[in-house]
């Protein structure tokens, strides 16, 4: 049984990674500033034995006490909106946050796992995007507070591995989706999942024609448990390589909802991806993983979670 360190563990993702390494047999400390984060996503796991919450912003020295085994850096707003909203924060927590996490894996001599970004490729000129690719960022863009964050985060932990000897892995994470992502967080899934269910207009932003390409949640967490047991050390795309445009894919979670939303067209963000599909060719060879949920049974599963949270359309 290994003691984890999960920073951002009451986010979208940190919280499925900590019902995974307690399902597991592992001991859980979840850490998070709940700036993005959520108590409600970790509230059954208060009073389960081998877990437990401490709310700290790991910009900041983090004190645990005993020995740890596993680091792993979720802690970042991630959503396009909340980037934009906290752009000081977004750019700490990305760096002095990663120093602070990776100087207590050091410490601890615990292995360290860095979640970055489909983001590092930022407009990617090659595609599919594999790792070899160093990216197309517009550093003073307003996305460039999270990707240059995220690109520094990279660059510090591979120094960590190379100058004091920690066995460090750095996932680069696709679009994922699933229960436990926030209605207004304003991302694609959410914002047209919300909206169908309340029988508004869905809003696809520029013509709707550029592509993503959806990872449900439990088949990244898989991935990355995987990529932390191996001995991996250079960056790792996770992520399902199905790639569909926007406008197909609000067009699916009507249909799906079963609304009779109609499709309207705002203005694209500044520096939006035109397209964004990860080669997993490294993810199958190396960790022998690949997504097994298709986007249909897992626009189910979420569609399940969200209809919780928005009350009914009235007809
Ligand atoms: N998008 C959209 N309508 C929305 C929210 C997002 O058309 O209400 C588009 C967004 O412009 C982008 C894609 O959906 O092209 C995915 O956006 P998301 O915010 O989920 O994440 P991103 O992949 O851009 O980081």
């Amino acid at each position: 049984m290994a003691r984890v360190l999960i920073t951002g563990g009451a986010g979208f993702l940190g919280s499925h990674l900590c019902d995974l390494f307690l399902a597991r047999g592992h001991e859980v400390i979840c850490m998070d500033n709940l700036i993005t984060g959520s108590p409600d996503n970790i509230a059954h796991l208060f009073g389960r034995p081998g877990f437990r919450f401490v709310k700290h912003d790991v910009t900041n020295f983090i004190y645990v006490e005993g020995a740890l085994d596993h680091i792993l850096h979720f802690a970042s707003p991630a959503s396009p909106i909340d980037y934009l909203q906290l752009p000081i924060q977004t750019l700490k927590v990305g760096s002095l946050g990663t120093h602070t996490a990776l100087g207590l894996a050091k410490a601890k001599n615990a292995s360290f796992l860095l979640a970055s970004t489909s983001e590092v490729y930022g407009d990617p000129l090659v595609h599919p995007q594999p790792e070899s690719y160093w990216g197309n960022v517009n550093p003073v863009g307003p996305r460039g507070v999270y990707d240059e964050a995220k690109r520094f985060a990279e660059a510090i932990t591979m120094a960590y591995r190379r100058f004091h000897g920690v066995k460090t892995h750095i996932v680069r994470i696709f679009n994922t989706y699933g229960p436990r992502m926030r209605l207004e967080d304003g991302r694609a899934l959410p914002a047209f999942m919300g909206q169908a269910l309340r029988g508004e207009d869905v809003t696809v932003f520029g013509d709707g024609s550029q592509t993503r390409s959806f990872c449900y949640v439990s088949d990244l967490i898989e991935g990355i448990y995987r990529l932390l047991m191996s001995q991996e050390p250079e960056p790792v795309n996770i992520g399902n390589p199905s790639e569909i445009t926007i406008r197909e894919f609000a067009e699916r979670v009507v249909a799906l909802v079963g609304a009779r939303s109609r499709i309207v067209f705002k203005p694209l963000p500044v520096d939006d991806p035109k397209v964004r599909q990860p080669d997993i060719s490294k993810a199958r060879r190396v960790l022998g993983w690949e997504p097994k949920v298709g986007l249909e049974e897992g626009l189910k599963q979420t569609l399940d979670y969200f209809r919780g949270k928005v009350p009914p359309a009235r007809s």
